[in-house]
C-alpha cells in the first residue's frame, strides 16, 4: 500500500487538481472547527513552494446535486485565507467558463479553490464526462481527502485515473499510521470500541480479533453483548437481530485468547435526554423501564487496569451518549485517560467522528498518537478493505537494492546540476531540497 506522494514528482509549474476534505461544521456562515481545513495545511503548502498551480477541490455537506447557498465554500476560502495569510479566491461553480479562466490564469505558486463538488449530481456518481471535465483543470491529480477516499465519486476516483495520480501528506500519514497499526502493532494491543450499533462495526471487530490482546466494548454497542451474556438491558439501545453475531464474536475471542472487557457497571436513565433521572448501577439486571447511558465508575477503573500496560492502543466510539453532558463522563474520562498513556509514549490512534469529537471537546487532541479524520474511511482500512481512492494511486514502485542504488546517484546527480545551474554550493542545495 506504498504510494507515490507529492515528493516523488516536479511540480513546478504543473497545474494540479488537489482533492481535499474540506467538509467542516459551519454555523451562521462561520467554520466552528477548522481541523480539517488545517490537516490538508502541509500538501497545500508544499505544492505552492514548489511552484505549483493549486486547483483544490471539496465538497460540503449533502446537497445532492442542487446549489444550495448555505453550503458554498466561501466560508471555507475565508478561513484557509486567514491561515494561509493570503487570499484564496473561490469560484462560482466547480465547471463552467468562470473556472476554466480562473485556472488559465493561475500563475507558479497560486491557488484557488473551486465551489461545493455536489453541487453537481455528477460528482456522486462518478460520472466520467463530470470527472473529464475536472481532469481537464490540471496536468496532475493529489488525494488528500483521506475522509472521502471509501467513496468512488469523480473526484476520488473518475479524475485520479485520467491523470498521474499522487498521495498528499495527510493521505500518506493516514495510511501509514493505520496500517502500521494492524500490520506492526507493538504489544500489548488494545482496542476500545463503543459507538451506537454492532451491525456497524461486526467486520472490524473481526479484524482486530486476530490481532489485539484486549478488546474493551462500551457504549451502545456493549449492550447488544451483554445480551449475548443472557443479561436484560431495560428499554437500551440494542440490537436483538445480532445478539448470536456477538455470541460469535465472544467465542471468537476466547478462542484467540483475546481478554474482553464488557460493563460491570452502567449509568441507566429514564429517558435519553438532559434533566431525566439517573443512576448507576450493575449490569447485571437493568430493570425494564430504564435505559443504559454510559459506563460506570468500577468499568472505566476496569478499563484503565486492562490498558495500563497496553503499548498500542485503538480507539473507536464514545462509551455512552456523550452529546448529554450527564453521560459523557465514561467518553471524558477515557479520553483523558488515553491522552496520559500517549503522554507516556504509548502509541494510541482514534479514528471516528464522535469519538474525536469528544477528544476534541476537551482540547487533548494534541496529545494523541494520531486521530483519524477519516470515521468511515478509517474502519473500511481497519477491516482490510482497499479503499478506492487509494487503489487509484499510484503504487509506489518496488526496487532491487541495484535499482535503489541508481535512484539515488540519478537524484544526487540532478540535485548536483540544479545547484551548479543555480550558482549555489551542492552542500546547500541538499540541505534546500530536504
Ligand atoms: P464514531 O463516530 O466515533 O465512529 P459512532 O457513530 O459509532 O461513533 O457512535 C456514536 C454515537 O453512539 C453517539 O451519538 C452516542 O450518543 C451513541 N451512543 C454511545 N453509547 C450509547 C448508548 N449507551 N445508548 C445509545 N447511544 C449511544
Ligand atoms: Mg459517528
Amino acid at each position: 500500500m506504498d504510494k507515490l506522494t507529492v515528493r516523488d514528482v516536479d511540480v513546478a509549474g504543473k497545474r494540479v487538481f488537489v482533492r481535499v476534505d474540506f467538509n467542516v461544521p459551519l454555523e451562521d456562515g462561520k467554520v466552528t472547527d477548522d481541523s480539517r481545513i488545517r490537516a490538508a495545511i502541509p500538501t497545500i503548502h508544499y505544492l505552492l513552494s514548489h511552484g505549483a498551480r493549486v486547483i483544490l477541490a471539496s465538497h460540503l455537506g449533502r446537497p445532492d446535486g442542487k446549489v444550495q447557498d448555505g453550503l458554498r465554500l466561501r466560508p471555507v476560502a475565508e478561513r484557509l485565507s486567514q491561515i494561509l495569510g493570503r487570499n484564496v479566491p473561490v469560484t462560482g461553480d466547480a465547471l463552467g467558463i468562470g473556472s476554466v479562466d480562473a485556472v488559465k490564469r493561475l500563475r507558479n505558486g497560486e491557488l484557488l479553490l473551486l465551489e461545493n463538488l455536489r453541487f453537481h449530481a455528477e460528482e456522486e456518481k462518478n460520472d466520467p464526462a463530470f470527472a473529464q471535465q475536472l481532469a481537464d483543470y490540471a496536468e496532475l491529480y493529489v488525494n488528500d481527502a483521506f475522509g472521502t477516499a471509501h467513496r468512488a465519486h469523480a473526484s476520488t476516483v473518475g479524475v485520479a485515473k485520467l491523470l498521474p495520480a499522487y498521495a498528499g501528506f495527510l493521505m500518506e500519514r493516514e495510511l501509514a499510521m493505520l496500517s502500521r497499526l494492524m500490520e506492526n502493532p507493538a504489544r500489548p494491543f488494545a482496542a476500545i470500541v463503543g459507538g451506537a450499533k454492532v451491525s456497524g462495526k461486526l467486520k472490524v471487530l473481526d479484524e482486530l480479533l486476530k490481532k489485539v490482546d484486549v478488546l474493551v466494548l462500551g457504549g451502545g454497542m456493549a449492550n447488544t453483548f451483554l445480551l449475548a451474556q443472557g443479561k436484560t438491558v431495560g428499554k437500551s439501545l440494542a440490537e436483538h437481530d445480532m445478539v448470536e453475531e456477538a455470541r460469535r464474536v465472544l467465542a471468537l475471542a476466547e478462542k484467540k485468547k483475546v481478554r474482553v472487557l464488557l460493563p460491570v457497571d452502567v449509568v441507566v436513565a429514564k429517558e435519553v435526554t438532559r434533566g431525566t433521572e439517573y443512576k448507576t448501577i450493575p449490569a447485571e439486571k437493568i430493570p425494564a423501564s430504564w435505559h443504559i447511558v454510559d459506563v460506570g465508575r468500577a468499568t472505566l477503573d476496569l478499563m484503565e487496569e486492562a490498558l495500563a500496560d497496553a503499548k498500542t492502543v485503538f480507539w473507536n466510539g464514545p462509551l455512552g451518549v456523550f452529546e448529554i453532558p450527564s453521560f459523557a463522563h465514561g467518553t471524558r474520562s477515557i479520553a483523558r485517560y488515553l491522552a496520559a498513556r500517549a503522554d507516556t509514549g504509548a502509541t494510541v490512534v482514534v479514528g471516528g467522528g464522535d469519538s474525536v469529537a469528544a477528544i476534541q471537546q476537551q482540547g487533548l487532541a494534541e496529545r494523541f498518537t494520531h486521530i483519524s479524520t477519516g470515521g468511515g474511511a478509517s474502519l473500511e482500512l481497519l477491516e482490510g478493505r482497499e479503499l478506492p481512492g487509494v487503489t487509484v494511486l499510484q503504487d509506489r514502485p518496488i526496487l532491487t537494492p541495484a535499482e535503489k542504488g541508481a535512484a539515488t546517484k540519478r537524484a544526487n546527480a540532478a540535485a548536483k546540476a540544479k545547484a551548479e545551474a543555480e550558482g549555489r554550493s551542492p552542500a546547500t542545495a541538499g540541505k534546500a531540497a530536504r
